[in-house]
């Protein structure tokens, strides 16, 4: 891998309410979140300057913190106003933009009440997902082992970052085995998500989707499926059990990071990219550079 690594890059990165190089955005190893994972996210691109639903995704990083029993100390207006100053302030038209909020290092025990909250902004270019030639192919799905969680388990509508650790793991064990990502059943044994993108199938101009109630309901799925509604498409959300893939057309993915992706394989399933998946991925690219 020849990418620069993260912390070795030039720019700045907003952290606790101001813009600092990039190679001085430093935590201590003793903090609270690295420990115990309490940690939250957001994934988000701007396009040409402006960062897509801004506003949406601010909201849900106080909403994920709130989730994890922990406020984020900065209003989503100033949120919205700090990420849009460090893609500025970095010069970037089109870049992803990633804020992070986590427990700091006054408690280092289960118990952090007392932990300072700490915020950072970060932006980096990333143009596609997946390898633009693949993407337009259909990606390739390995169903995971591992399952998203009954929401009594886990706190399913956090991003928060501990509920990546099985994405890493099956994503991981799909890339050895030459899939782009996998595919998540629930704890129930149903189509959830993938690792870090919501599905889609379509049947006889159809849409379906699973219920987005124990895994996020992206902000992607839902302008997804505000677009194919605008098209008279009729979506779906229901429950979907991996069995009935045999009998889907499409499948798409979508999210920040992956946009709005077609898959060819889902394990043993097989899709062929056709016209609800081309057309949604002309509505998404028209929406987000609008
Ligand atoms: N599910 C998971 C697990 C994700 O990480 C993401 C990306 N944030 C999504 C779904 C899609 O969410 P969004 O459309 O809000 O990016």
């Amino acid at each position: 891998m020849s990418v620069l690594p993260f912390d070795q890059r030039d720019g700045f990165i907003w952290m606790n309410g101001t813009l600092v190089p990039w190679k001085d955005a430093k935590l201590h190893v003793l903090s609270h979140g690295l420990h115990y994972g309490s940690s939250v996210f957001e994934g988000e691109r701007a396009y040409n300057g402006k960062i897509f639903k801004s506003t949406e995704h601010s909201q849900r990083f106080h909403k994920s913190a709130e989730i994890l029993d922990f406020t984020i100390p900065y209003s989503v207006a100033e949120l919205d106003a700090a990420k849009q100053l460090v893609v500025d302030k970095n010069g970037f038209k089109s870049c992803y933009v990633r804020p992070v909020a986590w427990r700091g290092s006054e408690m280092m025990a289960v118990a952090a009440q007392h932990a300072t909250i700490h915020v950072a902004i970060c932006v980096w270019d990333w143009p596609s997902m997946f390898d633009v030639n693949e993407k337009m192919r259909g990606i390739k799905l390995d169903i995971a082992e591992y399952r998203r969680p009954d929401p009594a388990t886990a706190p399913c509508q956090s991003k928060a970052a501990g509920l990546y650790m099985i994405c890493t793991i099956s994503k991981h064990r799909a890339e050895r085995k030459g899939y782009a990502d996998a595919m998540m059943l629930d704890w129930q044994g149903r189509v959830a998500e993938c690792t870090g993108a919501n599905i889609f199938f379509t049947k006889g101009g159809v849409i379906h989707t699973p219920i987005a109630d124990c895994f996020l309901d992206g902000i992607t799925r839902r302008t997804v499926i505000g677009l194919a509604k605008a098209r008279g498409i009729e979506v779906v959300e229901r429950r979907i059990m991996p069995e009935e893939l045999a009998t889907m057309d499409e499948c798409f993915i979508c999210g920040t990071g992956a946009e709005v992706t077609p898959v060819s394989e889902v394990g043993p399933y097989k899709f062929t990219p056709g016209k609800i998946s081309l057309t949604l991925i002309e509505d998404y690219t028209a929406a987000v550079n609008a």
